[in-house]
């Protein structure tokens, strides 16, 4: 072999610039167990089966001992039925896109389907709509930020082919009223999906620690299917998600064949074909790792953190809790004297990575915390970050959009822009600028974010996703070598 140059070493450096995904202080994207033999084990897991192919389970058969005994321990955990089967995915997006797909597909003969769906259910079910052609029917939330089941049971008609709950909502951390949800469904004949992604593997752990918690696993009577991310609180490496279904006739949609072709019959439950192996055995090492009391323990951390962060939080005047947490979710929102974007950058320049939402029907901008068992050593830390962001927020006074450019962007009609358009508007914001000497895509992202968001916040919600589609593909250029 040629010399090669030392590219785990130049990977390293490459990382540094990314956000760290251990040590507790990233609030979201990454979830840390803060246990790091634990992590080591789902690493080398990962590795060793980075070249193995979930395509043909015969070929590969212990990726399809891992993954029977992966949904096995998800149907545990989620008192699903005997009979009830599951499917592993690439994560919540692809389970949430199969659940739409699958409930899509048992219904031929409805010609122009629907789905009814909260208003904070996530945005992967309006990807699902967008895919495969499923009209959302959206139903409004209360100031509790959960949907009158009265609501949804009226939302429900002969077009509905999926009624979607959350357990809970990503961007409140509330449960919805599942089993007023699920019966509603069931009494009209229509599938019930409980997106429990990002708590499933939390929620049963706090009810067994003696927390309130509302049911809506398949112990309630009409949910027929449910998503739970193994690559958020189950701790495991990127790339996992169970999808399980109440039987598998329901799943029965889910699974695709085709002989159409001279080669291999095509057989595929997921949307994925040829898919790693890594993911699955990364998962698997992490739950047979901590199995059901390593779970219980880290629910137990993960809460206390949640607990202490609401009641430094109270003791911040300027700051306030949306919405009572049902899990590890928090979304906090701040009084007139500062805003979130700026409260944001001073959190991100003491080391704490949170995400900032935008405001929505109404609803100011929050601030989203999801926590994580890494963060109960550190809440002290992070209640110190808070208060000292939000003590130079206030001296930042609140980030403040010219009123003429608010005026412009609201004038806009995100469809008739052109490219050009979005170029100058894109400068303007802040969102890109000059090309950077070695920069991925010649952009320069701004090391501050809160101008850049203060203003995306003004503009209505279809021109925030033009707006950071064109962004999105001016950051996606290939580097070429000079020619
Ligand atoms: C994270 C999340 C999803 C989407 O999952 P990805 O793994 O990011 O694709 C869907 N629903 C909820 C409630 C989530 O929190």
């Amino acid at each position: 072999m040629p010399e090669t140059p030392d590219v785990l070493a130049l990977l390293r450096e490459r990382q540094e610039a990314d956000l760290p995904v251990h040590g507790g202080r990233t609030l979201a994207y990454v979830y840390d167990s803060g246990l790091a033999e634990v992590d080591r084990l789902g690493r080398e897991a990962v590795a060793a089966y980075a070249g193995s192919n979930g395509l043909d389970p015969t070929a590969f058969p212990s990726l399809l001992q891992m993954e029977n005994e992966l949904v096995g321990f998800a149907a545990d955990l989620l008192d699903a039925p005997q009979g009830a089967v599951g499917t592993v995915t690439s994560g919540g997006t692809e389970s949430v896109l199969l659940a739409v797909q699958g409930a899509r597909d048992s219904r031929p003969d409805v010609a122009r389907p629907s789905m009814v769906l909260p208003e904070t259910a996530h945005a992967a079910f309006h990807k699902a709509a967008h895919y495969f052609g499923v009209r959302p029917v959206t139903v409004p939330v209360g100031a509790d930020f959960r949907p009158d089941p009265a609501a949804v049971a009226d939302a429900i008609d002969d077009t509905t082919v999926l009624v979607v709950a959350s357990a809970p909502s990503y961007a409140h951390g509330v449960v919805d009223p599942v089993p007023a949800i699920a019966a509603a469904a069931a009494a009209r004949g229509v599938r019930c999906h409980v997106d429990a992604c990002i708590g499933g593997w939390v929620l049963p752990y706090a009810a067994r620690l003696g927390r309130p918690v509302t049911p809506w696993t398949f112990a309630v009577e009409g949910v027929t299917s449910i998503s739970v991310d193994t690559h958020k609180y189950a701790y495991a490496p990127k790339g996992t998600s169970v999808l399980l279904h109440r039987s598998s006739a329901l799943r029965r949609p889910q699974l695709f064949a085709s002989a159409a072709w001279p080669g291999y019959t095509m057989l595929n439950s997921t949307l994925q074909s040829t898919k790693s192996g890594g993911p699955l055995a990364g998962t698997w090492a992490v739950v047979t790792a901590l199995g059901d009391q390593g779970y219980l323990r880290l629910a137990a951390d993960a809460l206390e953190a949640v607990d202490r962060v609401v009641a430094g939080v109270g003791a911040i005047p300027q700051l306030r809790l949306v919405v009572a947490p049902d899990s590890t979710l928090l979304a906090l929102a701040t009084d007139e004297s500062c805003d979130v974007f700026t409260l944001t950058d001073e959190l991100v320049a003491r080391g704490w990575y949170v995400q900032p939402q935008m405001s929505w029907g109404g609803n100011a901008p929050t601030l989203h915390l999801s926590v994580s068992a890494a963060t109960l050593p550190l809440v002290d830390e992070l209640l110190e970050a808070l208060t000292s962001s939000v003590a130079a927020a206030v001296a930042a006074g609140p980030v403040r959009v010219d009123p003429d450019v608010v005026a412009f962007v609201e004038a806009l009609d995100p469809a008739a822009l052109t490219d050009a358009d979005f170029d100058g508007l894109l400068a303007a914001s802040g969102l890109v600028g000059p090309a950077a000497e070695g920069v991925s895509g010649g952009l320069a992202l701004p090391e501050r974010m809160a101008e850049v968001n203060a203003l995306l916040d003004v503009a209505a919600p279809a021109m925030r996703e033009a707006l950071l589609v064109a962004f999105l593909d001016r950051l996606a250029r290939p580097v070429r070598e000079p020619r």
